[in-house]
């Protein structure tokens, strides 16, 4: 008689050697909910990059009355530049926090090392530095700008 009720597949969280968890407490749960936030906000940079993009080479949509417009208002395109521009290097500071996600140190600061506020991560889950870090950062990028202009 075979009665093994008890033995049927080990529970995924067996095969972990201990419970430990990094310094964050994030549990692979919250990794997954993260990960999937970030390649969604990816997907969404992306989409809306093509958009741009798109409105940026095929101009032919507008009428030419419009652009006469535009020429006078030239900064339309820069901004669209800019736009697509600052949805790239986004872009790129998502796969890093995807890297870092793989690697373990995702939500550590860059910087001091130490974990990043929850807080900042859920408004800026890609973030890179602590708050701390990244104004010292800012405030060291306008130092050496007016440094530059002086
Ligand atoms: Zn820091």
């Amino acid at each position: 008689m075979s009665r093994l009720p008890e033995k049927k597949e080990k529970p995924a969280s067996a095969k972990n050697p201990s419970t430990r968890q990094d310094d964050n407490g994030k549990d692979m749960a919250q990794i997954k909910v993260i990960r999937e936030a970030l390649i969604e906000k990816r997907a969404a940079i992306a989409r809306q990059q093509a958009t741009q993009l798109n409105e940026l080479y095929n101009p032919d949509k507008h009428h030419l009355a419009d652009l006469e417009e535009m020429a006078s208002d030239t900064s339309d395109t820069d901004s669209l530049c800019a736009m697509v521009d600052l949805g790239s290097s986004t872009i790129e500071q998502i796969d890093t926090a995807l890297q870092k996600l793989e690697d373990g140190t995702y939500g550590i600061c860059e910087m001091c090392e130490e974990p990043i506020h929850p807080d900042r991560l859920e408004v800026l889950p890609f973030a890179s530095l602590c708050v701390n870090c990244q104004r010292k950062k800012e405030l060291n990028k306008e130092l050496a700008r007016a440094d530059e202009e002086s």
